[in-house]
Order: structure tokens, then C-alpha cells, then sequence
């Protein structure tokens, strides 16, 4: 007989509690990978194509350890039936998730298999962070409170030898074809690098620059964390113990975006019905706009406000996202197009390479003001403003949108203030080779806050 760990978004050997459950069952573990046909679409997106690469990476250092994984391709409770016939396993161990899908599909195995299921997806587990009543926490600041208030508890592993050898791991099934997301190797090493060179460049400056689009600011470890290549409390656990200690503001405020993560996955498991509905019970009847060339044009990054397009064109080109830019082109959708933010939500999921339901959803509820969180709906971003903010000298907008590269300096944000004789000396001619504006600001923003009223009513 042997354990099996079932690797699902903890693809990673070190500080792991499922695959240190697994192992303190005394029997030999064999690590198995299911690609879930509900999960993996025809059409793989780049996250899908993250999580193959990454599958390939634990492969690699597993087969270094004389072992391997095995992977199959179809219903989980089908295959795993079938691996605990073949194999005699007496366990199944694995993470945690708290989406829908993945709470309901445990249920059922649960049922039929004995699947045990550790923590590990989050800091803390959302059953751990809750109000003195045991009630959750649908406000930020106090959910953080809490949070705050409770130990991290860090898990400091390292696998031993007890995985299955490599000559007794049953076939696995083929993995689908797939190229390599670009900028965003799937390794355990790649995590490692960003979480190091974070450190050491940026993260003494990030409560400063995090904001600034035109800056190198943040970690970029989304799509890491995601599917666990590395763990939030690992990458907690480093910035605690290195130099970064003795620069506590940078510190905090990253933290501070960890709780944020934690918040949201407590939000999708306390609260699954935000996965279809607006949080706020007012805003589920709010009309929106039914407009598909603007949705096109929001899609394909031609606004007309440089700042949203240079954000919609780098989520197309490279699948990630500023995180600036993700609030400023969500509250564009959602309030200046007065489009429903399941849209957004959808192009999003469809796009990052960091698709994540938890903070997704989080994020676009967040941005079209009808989330738990107390940000309020007549808050509506000027695009203008956050660009010259944000952006200040306009490197941002000149690397996403070529045709506007001439342009000088922060007044790239408002081209059609720019007289035509010095639009035409940058090659510009607008409303040929960039789009006017499809909306105007001012007046999109009075449409908003009339049919956000009248849904509150
Ligand atoms: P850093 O600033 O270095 O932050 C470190 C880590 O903290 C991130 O890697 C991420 O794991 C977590 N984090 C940071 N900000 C948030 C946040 N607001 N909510 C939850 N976790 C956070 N993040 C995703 O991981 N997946 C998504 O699908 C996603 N969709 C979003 C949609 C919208 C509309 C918005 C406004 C935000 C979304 N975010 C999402 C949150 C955030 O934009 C990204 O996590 C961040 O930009 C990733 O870059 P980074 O790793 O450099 O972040």
C-alpha cells in the first residue's frame, strides 16, 4: 500500500502540508496530478499553460528524487478510484481549496474515498479568521484586525526520501501539447529568484512605488502563489526573517496585500454565491448596459484613455496585469461603460496568467462597488487623473500603445488636449491612428452614479 498526494495548486515539494501528511503516514508516497476535464478547456489558456509547465517542473525534481508523478485525465473521483485500486492506497492527502467546484467535488470523494485535507492554500483558513459571534467578516480592516492578531504558523520542510520509486509508479496518461507562457516560466526556481530579487531591489520601496505603473514595484509572484509554487506563508515567512524586517513599512504593506488574498478566499468560501451575484444584495437589480462594441473595444484596448488601454493590451500580450491597472480598467468597464462586471470578471479569468476565482471575483466586485467591502459605488475612477498619478511621465502608456510612443512626457494621458500640429509631428492623428475617446468621462460618470442610485432605491 502507499499515500497518495494529491497535488491540485501546491505544486512544490518544500513546506507543504499535504505532501508532510502524506509522508508521516509512514508509507511511500506517490504524488499524482489529475487534469480535471471540468478544468482544462479545449483551448488552453495561459494559466492552464502555467499550471503544464509547472506540472513538468515537479516532475523533474521528483524524478531527481528517484520517484515520479502520476498524471490522468478525467473525472477526479473516477481516476483516484482507480489509482486506490491499482496502488491499494490507504489515504489520499491534499490541500485544501475553497472555490465551489473544488469544496463540492471534495464532498463527493470524500464520500467514497478517504481523501484527508490539510490547510496550507492560505495563511490562515477562513474558519480561523472570524468575528468573536463566529460569524465572518465581510469588512476589510476588521478581517485584517483579526488576522493580524493571530501567530503565522510557517511549516519549515523539506520532503524525505519517501516517495514511490520511479520504476513502480503506474502509467500516467498523456499531458496536452502546450507552449510556455512567455515571461512567466512555470519553475520553483523562477518563484525563488522573483521572491529574492524582490527583496533586494524592491521591497524596501514598495509601500512608495507598488502604486506606480511605470515602476518594476512588485513582486510579481501571482501567478506562483496561485498555483503554489510557492506558498504566501513562505513568501511571509522570508520577508520576515531577511533584511526587510529592519524595513517594516514595505513589509507591512505587502502583508497587508497577503491579507487581502486571504480575505477573498474567505469571502468564496463563506460566501460562495458572489461566484454568480453581486455580494450587495441592492446592486443584483441594477441595469446594466447591453453594448458590445464597447465591451470589443475595452477588450482590444481602444478606449481612447490611454492609461485603460495600455492595461488592456499588456493583460493581452502578456497575461498579467499592474495591479493599478486592474482597478483602473474595472471601474472603467463597470462605471464609465456601465457594463456588468462579469464581463470583466470573465476576460479576466479567460487572460491572466494568475486567473484566480477568490481574488478575481474579489477584485471585480471591489472595483464595481457591489463587493462586501465597504468601497463605495459613487466612487468612480477618472482615468485622466490615475494616469498622471500613477504614471506620471507616461512610460506606461508609451509601452503598451506603440502608435502613441512619440508623444513626450505625463500629457500623453489626455492626447486630444494636444494641438494637431504636435500630434501629427508624433504621427498621431486622432481618431485614425488612435481612437477618440468612446465615452465622455464627466457624463459616463453622472449615467453611473443615476443607475447605481436607482438599483440602491
Ligand atoms: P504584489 O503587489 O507583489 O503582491 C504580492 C501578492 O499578494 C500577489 O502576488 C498576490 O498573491 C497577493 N495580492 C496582491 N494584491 C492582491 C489583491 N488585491 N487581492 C488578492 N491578492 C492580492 N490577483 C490574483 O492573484 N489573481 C487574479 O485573478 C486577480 N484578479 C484581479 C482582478 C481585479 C479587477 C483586481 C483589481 C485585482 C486582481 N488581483 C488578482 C489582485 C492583484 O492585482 C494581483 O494579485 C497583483 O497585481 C499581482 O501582482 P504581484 O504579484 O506583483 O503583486
Amino acid at each position: 500500500p502507499v499515500s497518495i498526494w494529491w497535488i491540485r495548486r501546491d505544486l512544490r515539494l518544500d513546506n507543504n502540508a499535504a505532501l508532510e501528511a502524506a509522508q508521516k503516514s509512514g508509507l511511500l508516497v506517490l504524488p499524482v496530478f489529475i487534469l480535471d476535464d471540468h478544468l482544462m478547456k479545449p483551448s488552453l489558456s495561459r494559466r492552464h499553460r502555467f499550471l503544464l509547465e509547472a506540472i513538468i517542473n515537479l516532475k523533474e525534481h521528483l524524478a531527481a528524487r528517484g520517484s515520479g508523478v502520476v498524471i490522468r485525465r478525467g473525472d477526479p473521483l473516477e481516476k483516484m478510484r482507480e489509482l486506490v485500486c491499482e496502488t491499494g492506497a490507504t489515504s489520499i492527502f491534499a490541500e485544501e481549496d475553497f472555490t465551489p467546484y473544488a469544496r463540492q467535488r471534495d464532498e463527493v470523494i470524500k464520500k467514497h474515498l478517504p481523501l484527508k485535507l490539510t490547510d496550507g492554500l492560505t495563511i490562515h483558513h477562513p474558519t480561523a479568521v472570524l468575528k468573536p459571534d463566529g460569524s465572518p467578516y465581510t469588512v476589510f480592516t476588521a478581517f485584517s484586525r483579526k488576522w493580524r492578531s493571530l501567530p503565522v504558523v510557517f511549516l519549515s520542510t523539506r520532503p524525505r526520501d519517501c516517495f514511490l520509486p520511479a520504476n513502480q509508479i503506474p502509467y500516467s496518461d498523456s499531458m496536452p501539447e502546450f507552449a510556455p507562457v512567455a515571461d512567466f516560466p512555470g519553475t520553483r526556481k523562477e518563484a525563488e529568484t522573483r521572491l529574492t530579487r524582490f527583496i533586494d531591489a524592491s521591497s524596501h520601496t514598495y509601500h512608495e512605488y507598488r502604486d506606480r505603473m511605470d515602476l518594476d514595484g512588485t513582486s510579481g509572484l501571482s501567478p506562483y502563489i496561485r498555483f503554489g509554487l510557492i506558498s504566501a506563508s513562505e513568501v511571509i515567512n522570508r520577508l520576515r526573517s531577511d533584511k526587510i524586517t529592519t524595513l517594516p513599512a514595505g513589509f507591512e504593506v505587502f502583508n497587508n496585500e497577503l491579507i487581502w488574498r486571504d480575505f477573498y478566499h474567505s469571502i468564496i468560501f463563506h460566501f460562495p454565491f458572489v461566484r454568480e451575484t453581486s455580494f450587495r444584495e441592492e446592486f443584483r437589480k441594477l441595469v446594466w448596459r447591453n453594448a458590445p462594441s464597447d465591451i470589443q473595444a475595452w477588450k482590444e484596448g481602444r478606449t481612447g484613455y490611454p492609461v485603460v488601454d495600455a492595461g488592456m493590451r499588456q493583460l493581452k500580450q502578456t497575461g498579467w496585469m499592474h495591479n493599478r491597472a486592474r482597478m483602473i480598467t474595472a471601474s472603467f468597464l463597470t462605471k464609465d461603460l456601465l457594463i456588468n462586471w462579469q464581463e470583466g470578471e470573465h476576460w479576466f479569468m479567460d487572460q491572466l496568467v494568475d486567473g484566480d476565482l477568490a481574488a478575481n471575483n474579489g477584485g471585480w466586485q471591489w472595483a464595481a462597488g457591489t463587493g462586501t467591502d465597504a468601497a463605495p459605488y459613487f466612487r468612480v475612477f477618472n482615468p485622466v487623473i490615475q494616469g498622471k498619478k500613477f504614471d506620471p511621465y507616461g512610460d506606461y502608456v508609451r509601452r503598451w500603445l506603440p502608435e502613441l510612443r512619440e508623444i513626450r512626457g505625463g500629457r500623453i494621458h489626455e492626447p486630444w488636449l494636444i494641438p494637431e500640429y504636435e500630434l501629427a509631428r508624433a504621427g498621431v492623428q486622432l481618431g485614425v491612428t488612435y481612437p477618440l475617446p468612446i465615452v465622455n468621462h464627466s457624463q459616463a460618470r453622472e449615467r453611473a452614479l443615476h443607475a447605481y442610485q436607482s438599483a440602491g432605491r
